[in-house]
Formats: structure tokens, sequence, C-alpha cells
């Protein structure tokens, strides 16, 4: 007796090798019908015995393939019309409700292709399967189609065509397939950008090994690479890249190869060889600065990847001496390279071939290049290694984007439009936010194009027109004017959501808590609503709404934005308040405003008060003599964790006040420091324990105030690894729950979601 079923797959269910799983399914149930992907997933007719199609819809959930995401499988009875045989067919072109998948690293049957002498694919530059390679990064819309990628290009060949059409074959509907016949090719241009004769990865190694700095075009991006061991190269690509000191990320072929360079437990072991591969921040060996001169001066954790693309492992096995097989892989490979962003200024990352050579002349000796183009410009991610704690994130990127985060509400499509730094922005669609990938400081014309491609591509694919914008409260970020005319033009309310409150609800919405919770914002600085620079602040949020119930005491923030990058004014702001100004100028001798802080601070001459943690790291380690300066964002309070590190950190008992009104003084401490004739790692260590201390008993003394019990940590500051594990113990010593940030960073890049989620609350009550 024959029934039919109408059947609908909702979830990551395209790029990911759905339609040929259920095609298999369906043979090996003796299924007629067809699946086709459509706007909102995948769609199934199936006929056939009515035991057969119940467990074909079982199986769709328990047997989807490794990339997919099942959200729902719902099914309806039809009227069977006598199918003959098991079809796919063409997706349906309307209006697209998916979502694409994310661009994954080469998986292992690709790799045993590329690595083996007789397969057609050995050594093919661009191999991928139905599991693995690139997905967002080339996609312009949905549904997801070689048509709507940048694959359209290149026509499969017979060979090709054959396996794409075969239901056994593990490219089957794989979209961007190809061969060395069909598909892209590599080249290599020198410095002018004339091709360079010859095998390109063979060249690209010669001249790497030969201390060159190359340009590779990776997925969401170009990398500049060069010999990691070779400090002499990694010195030159500082010069011409003008990076001083931020932190270079190295590649590896395995994690054999990090054997002295960087500390690996299981779970980077597993971080690193995740199908995402981000940059992982791992623990440095001791004698890795002498390996690898230059590459993360005095910090205590070094940022390590595994290859992603087929191009990078083609350079590994180039150096290993194109081995057979895969037994190299589990075997220490010497090579180590230096893959760093090829973003010339922090501008955002190169993704164009012409573009490449326009902006990184001077920068690099060779590119490294193909004829596939990069749609969607993604960069690394990045997540510090936790030991066995979950990892944090840095920077949410490849790999990850554009994995949406599930919200605990459904309700009109939000944009959020970010704040400054490392912005992203965010388009919610029913009860799901899609957070753009990481698209970086808006302080620059190159960067504030990518910001706004980025709103028009997400709102692209997801197609939805929002009905609410929310933005910061900082009226003068190009996000905030944005969303204002953009709110004006489309004649749709906007929502100015502050800083620190989205800081918190970016973590509420996450672990879709919608009870009270206490906020705490361990942050930079972020514009309150009484128009100060908060950034040390308690909160009492539900949902929508935001009490301030505490914040750090002030310092004054002398030269404004200028304090954040010359810490020692934060220390002369300590000093001064502490009643010792005139040692600021006997302190700093080097730096010439020095003499005359004191008087401006007195004059209150740009010398806005702020509660920013942030700053008072600052303060801290330049009272400690570990950074005057810091040449890169939070270089100097990085130095004053890294320094920590490894030292037992005494609590100093009495070296902080809490206040009737909420507020924790810290002033005590910093004097300590000023005046400490400790180990300068036993002061930082100090320093972290002491903070954690005071922090916690300044929470828990809110939470027995107002009777809630559940905390939220949030804020840049929550990525000082040690800071945040001496906190969270506190807190439970104290009997506190504390929600982290998980799946999203700490720092201003979940500011766009947090403000998606106020949006939404706001809108409910
Ligand atoms: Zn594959
Ligand atoms: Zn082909
Ligand atoms: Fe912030």
């Amino acid at each position: 007796m024959s029934a039919a079923q109408h059947i609908r797959v909702s979830g990551i269910v395209q790029g990911v090798g759905f339609r040929p799983f259920v095609w298999r399914l369906a043979h090996d149930l003796h299924l007629a019908g067809w699946v086709r992907n459509d706007s909102r997933g995948v769609e199934i007719t199936a006929e056939g015995p009515q035991a057969q199609l119940y467990a074909l819809i079982e199986r769709l959930q328990r047997e989807a393939p490794p990339r997919a995401r099942v959200d729902a499988v719902t099914a309806h009875p039809v009227a069977p019309e006598g199918l003959d045989g098991f079809r796919i067919v063409e997706s349906t072109s309307t209006r697209c409700a998916t979502a694409i998948g994310a661009d994954t690293a080469v998986c292992t049957d690709c790799l045993g292709e590329l690595f083996d002498p007789l397969e057609r694919r050995w050594r093919h530059a661009f191999i991928t399967c139905t599991h693995c390679g690139p997905r967002y990064t080339i996609a312009h819309g949905l549904p997801y189609d070689r048509s709507r990628t940048s694959m359209s290009g290149f026509a499969l060949c017979a060979e090709c065509s054959r396996e794409y059409a075969d239901p056994s074959d593990r490219r089957f509907h794989a979209e961007p397939i190809a061969c060395p016949h069909c598909g892209p090719k590599l080249r290599l241009l020198d410095a002018a950008g004339l091709e360079i004769t010859g095998d390109p990865v063979a060249a690209t190694l010669e001249r790497l090994r030969g201390g060159a700095i190359v340009a590779i075009k990776g997925l969401g991006g170009y990398h500049l690479a060069c010999d990691a061991r070779n400090a002499t190269a990694v010195a030159a690509l500082r010069a011409r890249k003008d990076r001083e000191a931020k932190p270079l990320a190295i590649m590896a072929a395995n994690a054999a190869s990090l054997a002295g360079l960087a500390v690996l437990d299981a779970d980077v072991e597993r971080l690193l060889n995740s199908a995402e591969r981000p940059i992982v921040l791992a623990p440095k060996c001791s004698g890795a600065d002498r390996e690898l001169d230059g590459i993360a001066p005095g910090l205590a954790s070094l940022g390590v990847m595994l290859p992603t693309t087929p191009i990078q492992w083609l350079l590994f096995h180039e150096d290993a001496g194109r081995p057979a097989g895969l037994a190299w892989l589990t075997e220490a490979q010497p090579l180590v390279l230096v893959m760093t962003s090829a973003n010339p200024g922090g501008e955002p990352l190169v993704t164009g071939d012409a573009e490449a050579i326009e902006r990184l002349t001077g920068i690099a000796d060779a590119y490294l290049q193909h004829d596939r183009s990069i749609v969607v410009r993604c960069d690394d991610s990045v997540v510090i290694a936790r030991g066995g704690a979950a990892p944090a994130f840095v920077r949410r990127a490849r790999g990850y984007t554009p994995q949406a985060i599930r919200l605990a509400a459904s309700g009109p499509p939000v944009l959020a439009v970010g704040a400054l730094l490392k912005n992203t922005v965010c388009v919610t669609r029913a009860d799901e936010a899609f957070v753009s990938q990481h698209i970086g400081d808006l302080d620059n014309a190159a960067s504030l194009r990518f910001f706004e491609e980025s709103v028009q591509h997400l709102l692209t694919i997801l197609e939805v027109e929002p009905q609410v914008i929310a933005h910061d409260l900082h009226p003068d970020f190009h996000s905030t004017s944005f969303a204002a005319t953009l709110g004006a033009a489309r004649a749709i309310p906007t929502i100015g959501v502050q800083h620190h409150h989205a800081h918190v609800a970016a973590v509420l919405a996450e672990h879709r808590h919608r009870e009270p919770v206490i906020g705490v914002a361990l942050d930079g600085i972020g514009l309150g609503t009484d128009g100060g620079a908060w950034g040390g602040e308690l909160l009492v949020v539900d949902g929508a709404r935001m009490r301030r119930a505490g914040h750090l005491a002030t310092l004054p923030l002398p030269g404004g934005d200028r304090a954040a990058r010359e810490p020692w004014r934060m220390a002369g702001a300590a000093l001064y308040q502490l009643g010792r100004g005139a040692e600021i100028a006997t302190r700093f001798p080097r730096q010439r405003a020095a003499g005359q802080l004191a008087e401006l601070i007195e004059r209150g001459v740009r010398c806005p008060p702020t509660s920013s943690l942030g700053r008072l790291f600052d303060a801290a380690a330049a009272l400690l003599g570990v950074a005057e300066v810091s040449r890169f964002e939070a270089e100097a309070a990085m130095r004053l964790e890294s320094l920590a590190h490894g030292a037992r950190g005494e609590i100093a008992a009495g070296a902080w006040r809490i206040d009737a009104d909420g507020t924790l003084d810290l002033l005590p401490l910093l004097g300590l420091l000023a005046d400490s004739r400790a180990e300068p790692s036993a002061a930082a260590a100090l320093f972290h324990a002491t903070l954690a201390a005071a922090l916690g008993a300044w929470i828990a003394g809110a939470a027995a105030r107002t009777g809630i019990s559940t905390v939220v940590l949030s804020g840049g500051c929550l990525l000082n690894g040690i800071l945040r594990e001496r906190l969270e113990a506190a807190l439970r010593l104290a009997g506190l729950r504390a929600l982290c940030p998980i799946n999203l960073p700490p720092n201003d890049g979940a500011i766009s979601v947090g403000q998606a989620w106020v949006a939404l609350c706001a809108g409910e009550v």
C-alpha cells in the first residue's frame, strides 16, 4: 500500500551534501520522489510504503552529514502520484531563508587524494568535496548553487560532471568541485606582478626558504607569509607592514610540529584540528622566543594554526619532499610560516588580485594567487585556549560566520550596527541572530566601505527588511550616523543601546537567559547614559531595561583617547589622585608631556573622568614599568598579564574600598604598585589576584543587595585569562552563577548581537 509524505528540513542543510544524502536514503529505502533546495531549507516528496517513509523521516535527523545542522523536520501526508525513481531537482529561486555553510578545512578524504600521486587531484590546489572547502566566502547569494558562487565561470569537465551527477560519489552535487583540467589555476607573480614560470608551489616555497615575504591568497583574503624561523624575514615583514610589536600568527603542518613552541593539550589540539581552523592562542614554550624571534615578543602566548586550504597544505607537502600518503601528517615538520592578515595600515583584508599588487607593493616580494575570486572578505578567527574550559573568542570570523546564534525569542527583523572598534553587524530573522564576520575598526574609509557592504550582504543573503535599527549611544561613531541615515531613509525606528548594556545583553542572548541579572562590564571605554566614559560597570539588566548599580571609582583620562595609547598617562592620573602628582615627571622622564600632566589634570583640560577597567590596567602596567606606551591595542594589559603567568599572586587585603553607593575604588591598589619593590612578575600577579578579589566582593555585595544571584561577565578585559579564572572562582565561592561569553567574543565584536537582543526585548515591552 503506497503512501506519500511532503517533508521539509530546516537548519544548515544547503551546501553540506544534504540532497545527495537524502537521495542515498531514498534509494536505500526504495522510495520514489524528489528532493530540492528551497527558500526555507530542503523540500522532499517521497512515495512508498508507510513504514519506509517513517524510517526516512527518522534517519534524516539521525544520519545527517557531518557539516549539516538539522533544526527541524516537518512532514505531512499528501496523495501519492505514482512517481518513478528518486531525483534531485533544481532549486526553486524564490525567496530564500536558509543558511549558507561556513568555510571549512580540507577533509581527510580530500587530503588522501591531494597527496596520492595516482589520484587525478594529486596536488590540486582547489580540491574540495561535499564535506569540506569554501562556502561562505565564495557565495553571492542563496540558494547555494554553483551558479551563485565564484566557481560559476569554471565549467565542469566530463570527469567532474560524472562525479557531480553520481549519487554514490563523495562529490555528488558538491557545488565548488573542480580538477586540474577544469578548475582555477595557481600562479606565482613577482613583486612587479609578472608571472614566474615553473611550479607555483615549488617556486613559492623556494622564495619563502630564501627569506622572502609572499602574499598568499586564502579563503577570505590574502595572508602575508614568511619563514617564521628567519628573524631577518620576520623583522622585514614587521618593518614593511609597519607592525612594530603586535604578535604574528604562525602556521605549522600539524600539532607535532609545534612541540617546543607552544604548549598543546588535548583541547588545543582539538581546536587546531577542527574544521573551523581558528588561530589558537596557546601558552608559549620557554624556548619559543629563541626559535621564533620577533613573533610574539613579551607575551606568554603564541597564536598558532594549522593549514586550512589545499594551497597551504601543498606548501608543507612540498617542504616535506612531496611524500605520498598521509603518514607525514603525524610527523613533526620543520617548516613554520608566519601567516598574518594582509591588511596594511589596519584597513580591511586584501581580497582582490589586482588590489593585492596595488596595496601590498613594497610589502610582498611575490604573490601566490589564482583565478577563483573571493566574494566575501573574512579574516581568520582567533580563540584563546583555556585549558579544559570552553575556549574564548577573540575574533569570530572564518569557519564560524555565518552560523547563527539561536535566540530565546522571536521578533521583527532587527539590524544592529555595532560600535567603533572590532566592529561587527548583526541581523536577526525570527529567533536567529546572524552576526557578521569581524569587520574591524571603523576609523578609515576602507573599513567604512566594508561595514556598509557587510550590512548589505547580510540583508541580501537573509532576504530581510529590517524593522528596527539598533546602534551605540556614541553620536560620533560612523555606525551611529549610518543607523540614523538608514532609519530615516526607510522610515523605521532606531534605538540607541548603551555600550555596556549591549555587552551584557550579548551574553544574555547567547545563553537564552531571560531573567534579571547583575551585568558586569569589564571594558575599555564606552559612552554612558550620563555622557561619561564608562568601562568598569555593575549594571542590573532585565532585557531592555538597565540600571547602573555601581562602577569603578573614576580616574582622569588625560588627553582623552590618547591615554589608551599612552598608559603612562593613566599612571600619571593615578599618581595625581594619590596626591603624588609631583612624581609624574620623575617617573616618566622620557615622556615630554609628563611635566605638565598634573597641571592639565588640575585644570581639567581634556581630562574627562573614566570608570574604565582597561585604563586601570594601563595605569597598573605603567606604574610597574611594564609598558609606558601601547604599540597596539591593549599591549600594556597583555604584557602585564603575561608577566603574571606562573606567579602565585597574593591578595593585598584592604587595597580597595567599596562605597555605599556601589563604587569600587582601587586607588589603594595602584598606590601599592607605585611603591612596590617586589619582582615585576610578583607585583603583576598581586595586581591580578587583588583585582579579582575586589571585583568578586563588589559583585557579591550587589547580589546581596538586589537578591539577584546570576551574574553576567562581559567586556574586553575578560580576555585576560588570569582575571577571568580568578573572578569566576570568586563568584563560585560566593554561591553566584556566572554567565560568560562562549560563542561570541567578550569584546566589542559582540556589541551588535547585544544591541539586537535589546531591540528585540524592547519590542516586546
Ligand atoms: Zn573533502
Ligand atoms: Zn574537472
Ligand atoms: Fe566595549
